[in-house]
């Protein structure tokens, strides 16, 4: 047994520390980015923030809202082959991931699309990102996709980020147990604080030319603005993009006036019993359900929230000094809240 002892920190432990600047407006910064991806060196440019491939936010119907922000999406994996070869004849296809899973089924769906509609951004997504048969996956979707830009996780330490990217993954997933409805450190004991996760697996996907994603546990817009300022290129939201008009999920209504008005949504975990019941017919019984279903309040269209988690980011941007996107981690010094107070680090 052995107990790592340094500190390992949650977006929640650290605020990020103002710092003199000549920037007069938030107008003045840049939320974009154009990135280089390592395995196919193709470029992209656009809002690095991605709706998780869950099938309440990963929908056809957010890539349309988001687009004009430049965002993207990871689609859930549950649409069929017909509806995403339509969808991917859309313009907006390059700012959007087709997320698989590592069955044999995922990856015959993925080649029969492919070879109808081209797809250039691919997410493989598995909860545990540790086992050989992930990396293998990795290396076989690479090999037979040499032209698309491969995200593939999740992890959160920096070894298995450089063992994704030497393995093809041009982007790698960071987050296991940091999502508003994962209940796997509750079931298995099993985690990493995700702002250290990030800081870490950054650190050693950029030493090898490759981009790291954050996923989960930001719960407001100023958690984006911390996971930018820790590296990440990407940021992938679950719950703050749910109970949207563009979700998927059962709305529940009250009445108003005499009126019916939409005032919560369903929203759950992929591997809770809620999914496991809608697309396998029930958890199988080898294993237990990691993740919950929460009401989350019903919030109308997305783009006031994206209106919301840009205009944070620029305001960080602007308390920081930093005129791009690609400036932040530099410029950013976290403090230490809380337990650790008063230290502070720079990234
Ligand atoms: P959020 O932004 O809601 O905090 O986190 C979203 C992320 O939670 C997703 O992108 C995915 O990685 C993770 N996630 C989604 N569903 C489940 C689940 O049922 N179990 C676990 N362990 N993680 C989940």
């Amino acid at each position: 047994m052995h107990i790592e002892t340094d500190p390992k920190l949650d977006f929640k432990d650290v605020l990020i520390r103002p710092k003199r600047s000549t920037l007069g407006s938030r107008a003045d910064v840049d939320v974009t980015r154009t990135l280089k991806f390592v395995h196919t060196g193709a470029e992209w440019t656009g809002f690095p923030l991605i709706a998780s491939n869950m099938d309440t936010v990963g929908t056809f119907a957010m890539a349309r809202s988001l687009a004009p922000f430049g965002a993207m999406v990871a689609l859930h994996k549950h649409y069929d082959a017909d509806a995403l070869v339509e969808f991917f004849k859309a313009e907006l296809a390059a700012n959007v991931f087709y997320a698989i899973g590592t069955t044999r089924d995922d990856l015959d769906k993925l080649a029969a699309v492919r070879a109808r509609v081209p797809v250039t951004k691919i997410c493989i997504d598995v909860a545990n990102g540790y086992s050989q048969h992930f990396l293998e996956v990795v290396t076989e979707v690479r090999e037979k996709n040499p032209d698309a830009v491969i995200m593939a996780g999740a992890i959160v330490t920096g070894e298995m980020a450089e063992a994704l990217i030497l393995a093809g993954a041009d982007i790698v997933k960071v987050g296991i147990g940091s999502g508003s409805v994962c209940t796997t450190r509750d079931l298995t004991g099993v985690g990493y604080p995700q702002l250290s996760a990030v800081i870490e697996c950054a650190d050693a996907a950029h030493g090898l030319r490759g981009h790291v994603c954050s996923d989960g546990g930001c719960t407001v817009p100023g958690d984006v603005a911390k996971a930018f300022g820790a590296g990440a290129d990407f940021v992938m939201l679950g719950g703050m993009l749910a109970g949207h008009d563009e979700c998927e999920g059962t709305v529940k209504y009250a009445e108003e006036n005499g009126r019916k008005v939409p005032v919560a949504m369903e929203f759950y975990g992929m591997s809770s019993d809620t999914a496991m019941t809608k697309y396998y017919g029930g958890v199988a019984n080898y294993r237990a359900s990691e993740g919950k279903t929460v009401q989350v309040p019903y919030r109308g269209p997305v783009k006031g929230t994206m209106q919301e988690i840009t205009g944070g980011l620029r305001s960080m941007m602007t308390y920081i000094g930093a005129t791009r996107l690609k400036e932040v981690p530099k410029r950013t010094t976290f403090v230490m809240v809380g337990a650790q107070r008063n230290t502070v680090f720079d990234r």
